[in-house]
């Protein structure tokens, strides 16, 4: 907005604004503030965004559009505004809104948001017509991508759609002075979708048995009486009991098979956040945010949660009510619920009642429903805080699918379809030079997941119009996702590119940090499970110098096997045993640290037989995995040997055990790592030389909590020697960036970033795209693009026409 137009020129502008700006209530934003501002003209919606006209002085018009900056509607996002002078006369009259210009489509969608205060004051409201309904909702909140269909988004696209509006809903959402006008899902008790109580055992139920109110009521007080209750929400079904009834969190964890995983919670307000978890303002500021995600919270010692919501964590994962049903549901709660995802086990979130009552029925015998269809499935997001940072675990509701903005230098990238990994898969969109990310899905293997996968590409591909000039998958041959990006590839007649794992991590971290396409190379570490390297070899502990074109490996941590393969990643003491048999020959270990625990359980494993397999390289492929490391230290400090009941299991119980007064303490020593260089000037990190310290601390009686600090302290050193050793060779560079689902471990994050900045070194690190797996779509299709627009591929293929 640099730009001032010359007073005496002309009265009239066309203003361009670009970015989220559709579906979000701008134009009567617009329509507001001009009439304040007294000018004339009008606003419409386009292809490209918002179109203003306005005719007034020129400082009016100037205000206007500062106001129109600073008081933009809650969920709108402008990215650009663009002033032109107009020559024409103004139209008749006041400021109007104009239908859309003929002949565009709107594409894109946006997403959910949590209740808005003045729709949270209407429900409450014993004298407003929306008192206690329970799909109250209006231009600033409510469902829109969970209830999307089709484009253009209006009410005959939604699930809203079997919903005639009331007269007096009708009448809000004509009047441009209204909150609710054009907000599609608008809706009162006469009108809209109504929530019921149903009982899946087949008994006969009416609600005003447990409650004189309603539906939502009755279920509070079946939550009350420790009851569990499948609870159909915005993306999907939830299971919800009281957080502090021993009883009733052991029967949901039983009968859900979900022996160990963090359970998430909900709280009616702050105040009862802050009886169990530390929150500080940022944090407070992201739990009442409108995308209202899991916040996972530093733990306080208070005994009054069940015992086993977040069992050997020091963090629990709260979120307040982000629709009106959750908020009258837990009106009367002055205590948290647990509401985790309505599934078994690690099956995706069911969104419609018969399959529900299907999968859940044995889990629970009350279900809260609804009339309103869930189209898309969006599981709640989960983040944390990264010091000052926030840091994405898992993007899904509020997130999902707004578009992130792409780096100078990408906008002449052609339009490409990236289909991420294979655990906590999601797929990317490049779309006339901005990025959609899609929701987590979850793990392909999974027939459900992969199911929903295939569906939602469908949706997207739809809402957004997207034809893409290219797939773009990740190296590994097995991925589930690679082998679907084939059959599109071979369908569609497409180019097929295949980015390395580690690659597309940090092209993600980049690329949100907006570097630009012509960045030069920075120095970068990729810490996680795995992921196929160059040469055939499985990476996951990485230095790797890094642009957005084409990456160079300069370090790692030394390969150990994995003895039989994919079991590895489930059962920790394999791991465990390839590290003694490494650092000492396993006869050695035996004998030295014969008193330990882990080698009493190693006793009763196939052991000789595993090595035997080793050593002739049978069903154990090498991979150097950072995740495997932690794996190994996690089974022998005792704290999960056996398996892994759900991904990082391990690693995460051996974050949580970490005595921070050690991890603080500049004195005390972390456990060593060899850094040694090999041919070729590669640097490699030799965690041989941890064993021998680490196993004499166990003996001797020092605390696990001890040694667990120990290790990360040794960890972050010698990745910081890494780099050091490294920016040798790429003395231009002055920026690190740090990704990989490994370093969503806050102490090992901590430790390294600060080693860096101390320095001198600026630290890139993952806020709005997870540092996981749910992150490389993104960072797959920054590098495609990159590729593509340095003329690396030719992508014209046969569906240019012809000329
Ligand atoms: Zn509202
Ligand atoms: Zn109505």
């Amino acid at each position: 907005m640099s730009f001032s137009p010359d007073q005496t020129a002309t009265l009239g502008e066309e203003v361009r604004v670009r970015g989220l700006v559709q579906g979000v209530g701008f134009r009567p934003a617009v329509w507001r503030l001009a009439r304040d501002c007294g000018l004339s003209g009008d606003v419409c919606n386009d292809g490209k965004g918002v179109l203003i006209r306005i005719w007034g002085p020129a400082s009016e018009r100037d205000r206007f559009l500062i106001r129109l900056r600073d008081e933009p509607p809650p969920l709108a996002r402008i990215d650009e505004v663009v002033r032109g002078y107009l020559c024409e006369d103004p139209p008749e009259g006041t400021f109007s809104i104009s239908t859309s210009r003929s002949g565009e489509v709107h594409t894109g969608a946006v997403p959910d948001a949590a209740t808005c205060p003045a729709c949270l004051q209407e429900i409450f409201d014993p004298f407003n017509r929306r008192y206690r309904y329970p799909f109250t909702n209006c231009t600033h909140c409510g469902p829109r991508f969970s209830i999307l269909e089709d484009i253009p988004y209006d009410r005959a696209h939604t699930s809203m759609n079997i919903f005639p509006l009331c007269k007096d809903c009708r009448a809000e959402y004509e009047n441009p002075e209204d909150r609710r006008f054009h907000a599609q899902p608008v809706a009162c008790h006469a009108c809209g979708p109504k929530a019921r109580l149903v009982r899946l055992d087949g008994h006969a139920v009416s609600a005003d048995r447990y409650t004189q109110l309603d539906a939502v009521d009755a279920a509070t007080n079946l939550l009350k009486r420790g009851e569990i209750v499948l609870i159909k929400g915005l993306g999907g079904f939830h299971l919800a009991c009281d957080a502090t009834n021993d009883h009733a969190v052991s029967a949901l964890r039983l009968r859900k098979h979900r022996p160990h995983k963090p359970l998430a919670l909900m709280a009616r307000d702050l105040e009862i956040v802050r009886r169990y978890a530390h929150v500080s303002h940022a944090e407070e500021n992201l739990l009442q945010s409108h995308q209202a995600p899991i916040v996972l919270l530093n733990r306080l010692n208070t005994d009054s949660l069940a015992f086993d919501i977040a069992p050997g964590m020091q963090r629990l994962g709260f979120m307040l009510p982000y629709t009106p049903l959750h908020h009258l549901l837990m009106r009367r709660m002055d205590r948290p619920i647990v509401l985790t995802s309505g599934n078994l086990s690690d099956a995706p979130q069911v969104v419609d009642d018969a399959a529900a009552v299907r999968a859940l029925r044995g889990v629970t015998d009350w279900m809260l429903t609804h009339d309103r269809a869930i189209i898309n499935r969006v599981d709640d997001s989960v983040i944390q805080m990264a010091g000052d940072d926030t840091m994405m675990l898992r993007r899904g509701r509020g997130y999902a699918p707004e578009s992130l903005p792409l780096p100078e230098g990408f906008d002449a990238s052609p339009d490409l379809l990236a289909l991420g990994g294979e655990l906590k898969n999601t797929f990317c969109l490049i779309k006339d030079g901005q990025a959609i990310l899609s929701q987590h899905m979850g793990d392909l293997e999974q027939a459900a997941v992969w199911d929903d996968t295939v569906r939602n590409h469908a949706l997207y591909a739809r809402i957004f119009q997207h034809v893409p000039k290219a797939v773009v998958v990740d190296r590994h041959p097995e991925y589930l996702s690679r082998k679907w990006g084939v059959e599109i590839s071979e369908k569609s007649d497409l180019p097929l590119i295949s980015v390395q794992h580690h690659h597309a991590h940090i092209a993600a971290v980049m690329a949100e940090h907006r570097l630009p396409l012509d960045h030069p190379p920075i120095i970068a570490l990729a810490l996680d499970g795995m992921g196929l390297g160059d040469a055939g070899a499985l990476w996951g502990c990485e230095c790797l110098q890094v642009s957005y074109c084409e990456i160079r490996h300069l370090g790692g941590l030394r390969p150990s096997a994995l003895p039989g393969g994919n079991l590895a990643m489930r059962e920790p003491w394999r791991n465990a045993l390839v590290q003694f048999a490494d650092a000492f020959g396993w006869p050695v270990a035996r004998q030295r640290f014969t008193n330990l625990s882990i080698m009493e359980y190693l006793g009763k494993k196939p052991v000789e037989q595993l090595l035997h397999m080793r050593d002739r390289n049978v069903c154990t492929p090498l991979c150097s995995s950072a995740g495997r490391l932690f794996d190994a230290v996690s089974a022998v400090c005792g704290l999960c040997m056996d398996r892994v009941s759900y991904e990082g299991q391990a690693a995460m119980l051996l974050e949580a055990s970490v005595d921070l007064s050690v991890m603080g303490n500049a004195s005390e020593p972390g456990y060593p790592f060899e850094i040694a260089e090999s041919e070729k000037h590669f640097i490699q990190m030799d965690p041989r030389t941890l064993w021998s310290p680490l196993l004499d601390d166990l003996q001797g009686g020092i605390p696990v909590e001890t040694i667990a600090a120990r290790f990360h302290k040794g960890l972050a050193a010698s990745l910081v020697q890494l780099i050091r050793r490294t920016l040798g060779a790429t003395p231009w560079t002055t920026t690190v960036a740090l990704s990989g689902g490994v370093f969503q471990n806050l102490t090992l994050l901590r430790a390294t970033r600060e080693a860096l900045e101390s320095l001198g070194l600026e630290v890139l690190v993952p806020h709005l795209i997870p540092a996981n797996d749910g992150g490389l779509a993104f960072g797959q299709a920054v590098v495609a693009a990159a590729q593509i627009v340095t003329g690396q591929h030719h992508i014209a293929g046969g569906h240019e026409p012809c000329v």
